[in-house]
């Protein structure tokens, strides 16, 4: 329905819908090389999903691996990237962002708030597939002080609560090492004592962290980048329509707290919405674990909820429904919270360290455990039998979860007690007991500990080789001092265990676009006007997951071709 002749309007040269990496990427771009830039988020807070990431971004040949004196050619990441998509492998746009993404980084750190730090140690998530990296083909967003938005601090989207420490985001790395070691090395101790002091100081000062970071410190980056040059920001702006002359988009309707707002873009509109990790309907469509479309318990936000495909396809876009999987695969637990309400924690971290095992109802292993997060789901839907709940338990024993904690319940000396008290987690002071309690087949699980602790004895896991590639390693815990750092036996009681069910950091399935990010229509054409990125964009991995960081290394690297190409800059 058209709006009334009385609709206010505004103009701009490009609209950008919604504030994640992929939208600030194109509006921070866009406002750099001259263009009046106007940013529509629906949400009362700016970042969406990438405030609650890890930040991380698959960069290869990024100028801090350069910097280090790691240096490839570009065939080495694109013949990884052939092996790995197979016949869906896109050379054009892999070709693309393989050039365009480290001139991204380059352009970010020269020009913007956005600094980096490199992940120069982090392998591919494959490493027995022929040109995969053990390290420097990543990046992460560097701590940001969250000081430089100044009195817009409190528009930022603070991190997902269960993966903080009381609101604290602890970056990944040298920082969450510290953190599980903080009571046995003094070293450790001093540094968790000196960021905790700090973030109480910063809570009596400024009532929230000042030191942000992982992904709410690349969130943050880009929303002063954002402001500091200029654009015009607008929360609680949902789009509900685009305006097409023709075939050209040329704006868009949003809906704002007084009504609606028509926002004429002479340069075009990029969608950056997220995705459909929340949209029931899609979900339904494309995730074949989804027959209802709500067994999907996606972590991202629930604002995610598909509007930029419904957008793009009403322009005459093409949402890709042939990719391997339609969503960034991860095992995520349930957490209830005292309102009612439930959270969706995505288990990245302690799958792979040693005295972990994952088993489904019969009380068996289906995984290396210690494979990424979206191999872990993949062999779960494989070994769930037809009719069967799509589900799987994560069993420790009590020294584990007080070295490592498990899920959203945190390592000594946090206690273990409302965890328990509310059902997230499951107790048994024998396996017997744990399995009564998870209704898991207690032969089963007795048996397959049995034979782990003997494999774990060994340090060889002969059943999925935990523990044998790059990543395994260094996700495992070489510190602790066994044969595998991914292995341990599961031994003294109390036993514990927590339910995982399938979940995502998001969805892949997309609209189709070019190496420009401009959407194309059902012949193959560009849709004038028309951008998207972020997940609202056709992932370029064809449904697979090479490597950490595949998500919002694209988002951001297609963002910023998106507003090159809406501002006729040549980047090619
Ligand atoms: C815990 C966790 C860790 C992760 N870690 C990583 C990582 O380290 N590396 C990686 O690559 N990926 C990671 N991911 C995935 C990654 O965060 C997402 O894929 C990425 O943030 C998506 O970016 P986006 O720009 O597409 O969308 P988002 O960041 O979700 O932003 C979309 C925005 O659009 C807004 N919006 C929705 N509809 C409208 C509308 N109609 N009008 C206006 N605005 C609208 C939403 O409110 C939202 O703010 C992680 C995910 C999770 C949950």
């Amino acid at each position: 329905m058209p709006e009334p002749a009385t609709t206010p309007s505004i103009a701009c040269d490009l609209l950008v819908l919604g504030s994640g990496a992929g939208g600030l990427a194109a509006a921070v771009t866009a406002a750099h090389l001259g263009l009046a830039v106007v940013l529509a988020e629906k949400e009362p807070l700016i970042g969406g999903t990438t405030a609650w990431s890890g930040g991380w971004m698959w960069v290869p040949r990024n100028p801090l691996a350069r910097e280090a004196g790691i240096g490839e050619d570009i065939e080495r990441p694109l013949a990884y990237l052939r092996h790995e998509l197979g016949e869906r492998f896109d050379e054009a746009r892999a070709r693309a962002y393989l050039e365009a993404a480290p001139r991204m980084v380059d352009f970010f750190r020269r020009h913007t708030a956005l600094q980096f730090i490199d992940g120069n140690a982090i392998p591919d998530f494959h490493g027995r597939t022929p040109d995969a990296a053990t390290g420097g083909r990543s990046v992460c967003a560097a701590p940001f002080d969250a000081r430089r938005l100044g009195a817009r601090r409190g528009l930022l989207r603070p991190p997902l609560a269960e993966t903080t420490l009381w609101g604290m985001g602890i970056a990944s790395g040298a920082e969450l090492r510290h953190f599980l070691n903080a009571l046995r090395k003094p070293a450790s101790f001093a540094y968790v004592a000196r960021r905790v002091l700090g973030y109480g100081r910063d809570l009596l000062l400024h009532r929230q962290a000042m030191r942000l970071v992982n992904g709410h410190a690349l969130a943050g980056a880009l929303a002063a980048s954002a402001f500091e040059a200029g654009v015009d920001v607008r929360t609680r702006h949902a789009a509900r329509r685009l305006l097409r002359d023709g075939a050209r988009v040329h704006g868009a309707v949003l809906d704002g707290p007084d009504g609606p707002l028509r926002v004429e873009a002479a340069r075009g509109v990029v969608l950056a919405c997220g995705g459909f990790p929340h949209d029931a309907a899609r979900k339904k469509a494309l995730l074949p674990h989804a027959p209802s479309g709500t067994e999907h318990c996606s972590a991202a936000v629930w604002a995610a909820t598909g509007d930029g495909l419904r957008l793009g396809e009403s322009a005459g876009g093409i949402v890709d429904a042939s990719q391997t999987s339609a969503a960034a695969l991860a095992p995520v637990s349930l957490v209830p919270h005292a309102d009612g309400t439930v959270a969706h924690f995505p288990h990245l971290i302690e799958r792979a360290k040693p005295g972990l095992i994952a088993v489904r109802e019969d009380g068996r292993r289906f995984v290396n455990e210690a494979d990424s997060y979206y191999d872990f789901m993949q062999a779960l839907l494989a070994a769930t039998p037809a009719g069967r709940p799509v589900q799987a338990w994560l069993v420790c024993d009590h020294a584990f979860i007080r070295r490592y904690g498990l899920g959203a319940a945190k390592p000594a000396p946090l206690p273990l007690r409302g965890w328990l008290a509310g059902g997230y987690l499951r107790r048994g002071r024998t396996l017997a007991e744990l399995a009564g309690a998870c209704g898991i087949d207690a032969d089963g699980l007795q048996a397959t500990v049995a034979r782990w602790n003997a494999m774990a004895a060994a340090g060889r896991d002969d059943d999925f080789a935990k523990g044998e590639t790059p990543y395994n390693r260094v996700q495992g815990d070489a510190a602790a001092g066994h044969a595998n750092p991914c292995m341990a036996p599961v031994e003294r009681g109390p036993f514990y265990a927590v339910r995982v069910v399938p979940g995502s950091l998001g969805t892949f399935a997309g609209l189709k676009t070019d190496t420009d990010a401009r959407v194309l229509d059902a012949s193959g054409a560009p849709i004038p006007g028309l951008y998207a990125a972020g997940n609202d964009m056709n992932s370029l991995m064809g449904g697979r997951y090479p490597s950490g960081g595949i998500t919002l290394g694209p988002a951001m690297t297609f963002g910023h071709l998106a507003a090159r190409h809406a501002a006729g800059a040549d980047l090619h």
